[in-house]
């Protein structure tokens, strides 16, 4: 099968054409995103593939349809991107892979949480200046904390495994609990409010949906603990970023790990160090000395891309021939959807 690849890099060709040798399909890497402008470099493809950043709405998708694409394949786990409804109409399948490697994000969570506590960031540069001073470096012990999760499916429950074995306390809040979470010594399910109340550190785990948006806001930071350190590798539209900001600057919130941005389109994935950055609130965030922020890079170990490649190509050689696929990504779904990742 013919295979448009939008928005690729290196890493990305690499992977994907040592699997492709499993697969034999005709494999086009394209760099631009995917978009209504972009969408005619399908031309001459039956399928093309994407990416978290790429844009399939309606318009793309009915100039997709109208170069013959078919299928649509996600090489991500989330779907929030494509217009569904729209490609139903239009006779194209959507795939996706469901899960790569919950455990590079989980683990990427708690590099953030490390990272922030003990100031690596800084004690790096600091030490590469030849400055052995300690001041300002000051962590403290994860052992005896508390830590929230919200969202317990697959990468919150190893979040919450990994730090229950720093010897935490672990709350949990889902609307479908995960027995496996429930299992975990040390580890309770509660009313989102008590979890706001009680953590040190707040993870989010949960998919970007109508009812996760801005999950945390204003009032949610309201009612968390002072210094609190909050997590986000999940979806940058969970977190209210102007009400992060204003919890940073009334010290609520004493530390921000961001693996996600809401505004993250047009910056992440990008080398942009030769132009001006024009998103003011992103610049705000940078300034300030308790934020890390990574660039969407928590899915990014090799476990994860060749779980990735595995998935896509497996995805698309089913659909050629004609079979099911449990990843298919139906509009039914995407309405009564528990957790589009
Ligand atoms: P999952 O579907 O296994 O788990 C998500 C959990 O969230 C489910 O248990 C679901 O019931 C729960 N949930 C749904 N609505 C909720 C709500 N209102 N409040 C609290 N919990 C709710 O998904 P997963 O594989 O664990 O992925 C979690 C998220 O991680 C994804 O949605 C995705 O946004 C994000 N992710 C980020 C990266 C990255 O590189 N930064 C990579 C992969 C996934």
């Amino acid at each position: 099968m013919k295979v448009a690849f939008f928005n690729t890099k290196k890493y990305d060709r690499s992977f994907f054409e040592l699997t492709n040798s499993k697969h034999n399909h005709e494999l086009f890497f394209l760099e631009p995103k995917l978009d209504a402008v972009t969408a005619p470099l399908a031309e001459g493809c039956q399928a093309v593939c994407m990416f978290v950043n790429d844009k399939a709405d309606a318009q793309t998708l009915e100039i997709l349809a109208a170069h013959g694409i078919r299928l649509l394949a996600l090489r991500c786990a989330g779907f929030n991107m494509v217009d569904l409804k729209r490609a139903a109409e239009l006779g194209i399948t959507v795939v996706r892979v469901p899960a790569y490697s919950p455990y590079a994000v989980a683990e990427h969570a708690v590099g953030l949480v490390l990272m922030l506590n003990r100031k690596l960031y800084r004690a790096y540069n600091r030490v590469r200046g030849d400055d052995f001073s300690l001041d300002g470096l000051m962590g403290f012990d994860l052992h005896g904390r508390t830590v929230g999760v919200i969202g317990t499916g697959k990468i919150g429950l190893i979040f919450a495994q990994i730090m229950h074995g720093f010897g935490c306390q672990v709350l949990g809040y889902d609307p479908m609990p995960n027995p496996s979470f429930a299992a975990i010594g040390a580890a309770r399910y509660v009313e989102l409010p008590e979890l706001l109340e009680n953590s040190d550190i707040i993870s989010l785990h949960c998919p970007l949906v109508p009812a996760t948006h801005h999950i945390i806001d204003a009032e949610a930071i309201d009612q968390m603990k002072p210094g609190v350190m909050l997590i986000n590798t999940s979806r940058g539209a969970l977190l209210d970023t102007k009400a992060a900001i204003s919890g940073i600057k009334s010290g609520k919130i004493g530390y921000l790990g961001i693996d996600v941005y809401e505004d993250e389109d047009n910056i992440f994935f990008e080398n942009l160090s030769d132009s001006v950055l024009l998103d003011d609130t992103f610049q705000l965030l940078q300034s300030f000395s308790n934020v890390v922020i990574t660039a969407h890079q928590a899915f990014f170990t090799k476990d994860a891309l060749q779980s990735i490649a595995d998935t896509t190509l497996t995805n698309i050689t089913q659909f050629e021939r004609g079979l099911p696929s449990q990843n298919e990504v139906k509009y039914q779904e995407k309405v009564i959807a528990k957790s589009p990742a």
